[in-house]
């Protein structure tokens, strides 16, 4: 079911997010549907967004929903850099949809999860995906990217 997407300024957004039981596995298919239809409903209005993070429809669980070609939930995320290198990037969100901040991310990022049969994974991902993911995992930590902002120019409106 598509659920309200908690915006700029909420407080649940600044709270953190408790790490998903290995008991609780069998009750998380409802809240999977949940942010998948949340997340393509927000992406047939702005035509935007790849992921989503639980607590941005009120979930303070350690849950991201990404959705590139096929779904891929992480449960219990942890990331890690790699390497020093970094970029700029304008970053969006689904929880402010008309604002861009420029935040600096790493290039290179390891995260390790588990996937819904509770099987450890790892991805390596660079570039594109793995400013998507600094992003989404920084939701689980009650930081959202205006907290990441450059500096106090670093905002513009769509
Ligand atoms: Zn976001």
């Amino acid at each position: 079911m598509e659920k309200e997407i908690l915006k700029l300024g909420n407080p649940k957004l600044y709270e953190m997010s408790s790490p998903v039981e290995k008991t609780e596995l069998s009750q998380l298919a409802p809240l999977i549907q949940d942010l998948h239809d949340t997340l393509i409903a927000f992406r047939n209005q702005y035509h935007a967004g790849r992921a989503i993070a639980a607590p941005q429809i009120g979930i303070q669980k350690r849950i991201l929903y990404m959705y590139i070609n096929q779904p891929t939930v992480f449960i219990n995320p942890v990331l890690s850099f790699i390497g020093d290198e970094e970029m700029e990037v304008m970053d969006d969100c689904m929880s402010f949809p008309n604002l861009l901040v420029k935040v600096r991310r790493h290039k290179k990022i390891r995260i390790l999860y588990r996937d819904m049969e509770w099987n450890e994974q790892e991805m390596l991902l660079e570039g594109d995906l793995s400013e998507l993911l600094q992003h989404e995992y920084d939701h689980l930590d009650g930081i959202l990217a205006t907290m990441r902002a450059i500096d106090k120019y670093s905002f513009y409106m769509k």
